[in-house]
């Protein structure tokens, strides 16, 4: 059988549960085995490579149940208690780690403008619009994410020898993802990545810079990635803590 009809949903029970999986066959050069991994917003992606029998993905899955169903279940209750915005005064917005509050004036002849003030990020508006209020908080994200992405991209790139311009990005709100980068070499990042810590901005840039080193998720590509930032692993799993909370709208 084609190696490419088994990609797509599994499902393994466990106990009275079903773990419905997500299967991505790699080519056995990028992936050596099987891998599990439970996303930010409870979805199970397995990673095997080409030549893996269905069967002994399954097996990985089956043995593994107890460890996934924990973390889909944690995923899930993270999930439960992040409300939509309502765009109202009061609200946090996060900017480099920090909270801040929202706050919403509304002046007749005011042009729709975000700006921070101490520990509010205040959005001057001529109505108490939520789509007006939505639209200058995103436009507020887009400015401070190319300003800071443009600054950290400089010195991350610094100590890596194969980045010889600093390559160009395009900022895309995204709802599952931090980054990209395409085959060509553009960088695609998310403006709600600025919400983050610099710590968590540095290690998404030095991802996708690795990237243009190495276009897969190969062991090579972590070896590199690990002697320029050791403890990316950490870094990752408490960006991914905050996931929902950060890329919330
Ligand atoms: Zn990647």
């Amino acid at each position: 059988m084609n190696a490419d009809a088994l990609n797509g949903q599994h499902r393994v029970a466990y106990g009275d549960e079903q773990i419905v999986f997500n299967l991505r066959r790699q080519p056995s050069r990028v992936v050596t085995r099987i891998a599990i991994h439970v996303e930010p917003d409870g979805r199970v992606e397995v990673d095997a490579p080409a030549s893996a029998a269905l069967a002994d993905v399954v097996a990985a899955v089956r043995k593994r149940s107890r460890w996934i169903s924990q973390h889909v279940g944690a995923a899930k209750a993270r999930l439960a208690h992040v409300l939509p915005r309502e765009y109202v005064s009061g609200e946090s917005i996060h900017y480099l780690g920090r909270r801040y509050r929202l706050k919403v004036i509304v002046q007749a002849d005011a042009r729709p403008v975000a700006k921070l003030r101490a520990a509010f990020l205040v959005i001057s508006a001529p109505e108490h619009d939520p789509g007006t209020i939505r639209s200058a908080l995103d436009t507020w994200y887009r400015d401070r994410a190319r300003e800071v992405f443009t600054q950290r991209l400089a010195a991350v790139a610094v100590p890596l020898r194969w980045i010889r311009h600093q390559p160009p990005f395009r900022l895309q709100f995204m709802t599952r993802q931090w980054g990209s980068c395409s085959t060509s070499g553009r960088l695609t990042l998310n403006p709600w990545l600025v919400a983050a810590p610099r710590e968590a901005i540095d290690y998404v840039l030095l991802h996708e810079l690795c990237h243009l080193k190495h276009h897969n998720h190969s062991r090579n590509f972590y070896a590199t990635l690990s002697r320029h930032l050791p403890g990316w692993a950490q870094v990752k799993a408490r960006l991914d803590e905050h996931a929902e909370l950060f890329l919330r709208r």
